[in-house]
């Protein structure tokens, strides 16, 4: 909702809000907060908070370190869990330096640019709608994950297999009371495995709404003495944790995915979108699966995607177009997992798309048979290649791509491919259990 500053003034003396939570989101997609007493208040409306940003993964050098929050008003919300001294409202922020200027290194930031461009290239809206799937794990006495899952249950099962339910159900009430627009709530394939879809919005509030989300499951998971994770693959064995992206782009008319005439009611708008999508996919992996794990979760036989190919009927390519028409025309995203951050994984994925517009791209033909039961040379002769199979070589795609570096803008592309090459070599230099347990007395 669009709220003036005395609209906030007054929610919080009407509603006796006590403390400010002012987010913002670092590199690696980690909601970071600063508190403050709602005596700043005034402060913050007029921009006038200063941080140290030094700290912050991805930000600045130390000569640099002050930066200030801006608040997005439209974020404004209040807390449903109330503390014994009052309430706390949250705001979502821009990060802006002492120049007055947004500051690159903010992932939020850069998706609003992105956002700019598209406008400029005549679309009103990008429309995303996420379908993130999280685990249950029951916690220990001190408050730590075990890996042990909470239930046994599998797709769709009720009570009392599904012992997730009350604690889902509780998240879906307060999602409701925190003004989420939840579609779907139901236990997933694996043991100890949820989804809960809300409807989309614009890519901003998607991506914002993601963040929410997040916080709000792993907070209710807790009263119910479960630890919620959005690890891509937790266990070895069964499937892991996506975050589809249905998305889609609007212009004055519409839906400009649709077009009730076009092969499959889809528009070239559509097609060419896909062509953006299918070129750049090994290159916006690292974006959208950006820790080592994540490649744990692609790999055949677990619903996840291994391939770059699109179908409108078979789930096993990377995207797939769902068969609503209409309004809800949209392409999915398979390949994205929830440790992605989604400012970036967004602005990744419009970036691709308005490539392929800009340049016509045309996809390849549909793959509607199970690409899983093709052999190497049948893919081949369909063209379709693999996605990166590690986080290495998803870093190697990335850093060969223009179009990834202009959807991260150059602040956040270097410290993103840095960061994670780093993250990577620490993975390979350990020494696993696995290669103890093959090795240590075979040789
Ligand atoms: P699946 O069939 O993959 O399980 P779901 O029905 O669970 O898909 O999820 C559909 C998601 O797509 C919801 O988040 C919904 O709001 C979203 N959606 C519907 N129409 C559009 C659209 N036009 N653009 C983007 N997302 C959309
Ligand atoms: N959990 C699967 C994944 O890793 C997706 C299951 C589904 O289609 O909802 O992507
Ligand atoms: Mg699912
Ligand atoms: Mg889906």
């Amino acid at each position: 909702p669009e709220y003036s500053k005395d609209d906030i003034r007054q929610m919080a003396k009407d509603e006796n809000v006590k403390f400010l939570r002012l987010m913002f989101t670092d590199l690696f997609g980690t909601i970071k907060n600063v508190e403050v007493p709602i005596s700043q208040l005034g402060k913050l409306l007029d921009n006038k908070l200063m941080f140290d940003g030094s700290s912050i993964d991805g930000f600045v050098r130390i000569e640099e370190s002050d930066m200030y929050l801006y608040p997005d008003l439209s974020t404004w919300m209040i807390f449903p869990w109330s503390t014994e001294r009052g309430k706390i409202a949250r705001v979502i922020c821009e990060v802006y330096t002492t120049e007055g200027k947004p500051f690159t290194g903010d992932p939020r930031n850069n998706l609003i640019r992105v956002l700019d461009d598209m406008r400029k290239a005549g679309f009103t809206d990008f429309n995303i709608g996420p379908e993130p799937e999280f685990f249950l794990f029951k916690m220990d006495e001190n408050g730590k994950p075990t890996t042990e899952l909470n239930d046994k249950g599998s797709y769709f099962d009720m009570a009392p297999m599904d012992l997730g339910e009350n604690c889902r159900r509780e998240i879906v009430l307060t999602l409701e009371e925190m003004g989420f627009d939840v579609e779907a709530a139901h236990h997933e394939v694996a043991p100890g495995q949820h989804e809960i879809d809300f409807k989309y919005a614009d890519a901003l509030t998607a991506a914002d709404n993601i963040q929410t989300f997040k916080l709000v499951v792993k907070t209710i998971a807790r009263k119910y003495g479960l630890y919620a994770t959005f690890m891509p693959k937790p266990l070895a064995g069964i499937n892991g944790s996506g975050m589809h992206l249905n998305m889609s782009l609007f212009h004055d008319q519409g839906n400009a995915f649709y077009d009730k005439d076009g092969e499959m009611e889809l528009s070239e708008d559509a097609y060419h979108f896909l062509g953006g999508l299918l070129k750049h996919a090994r290159s916006f992996t690292a974006i959208c699966n950006p820790i080592v794990n994540s490649y744990k979760r692609l790999v055949p036989g677990y619903e996840a995607p291994v391939y770059v190919a699109w179908s409108g009927s078979n789930r096993s390519p990377l995207i797939r177009v769902p068969n609503s028409r209409g309004l809800s025309t949209r392409l999915e995203v398979r390949s994205v997992d929830p440790a992605a951050n989604p400012y970036l994984a967004i602005a990744a994925v419009l970036e691709a798309g308005l490539d392929g517009l800009r340049n016509k791209l045309a996809p390849r033909e549909a793959i509607d048979r199970n690409i899983y039961r093709m052999d190497a040379e049948e893919r081949q002769e369909n063209h379709i290649t693999n996605l990166p199979d590690t986080l290495h070589n998803a870093l190697k795609d990335l850093a060969a791509d223009d179009v990834m570096r202009n959807a991260m803008g150059d602040h956040l592309y270097q410290s993103f491919i840095e960061a994670k090459n780093l993250e990577y070599n620490s993975y390979r230099t350990q020494v696993s259990e696995w290669e103890r347990d093959q090795y240590l007395e075979l040789y």
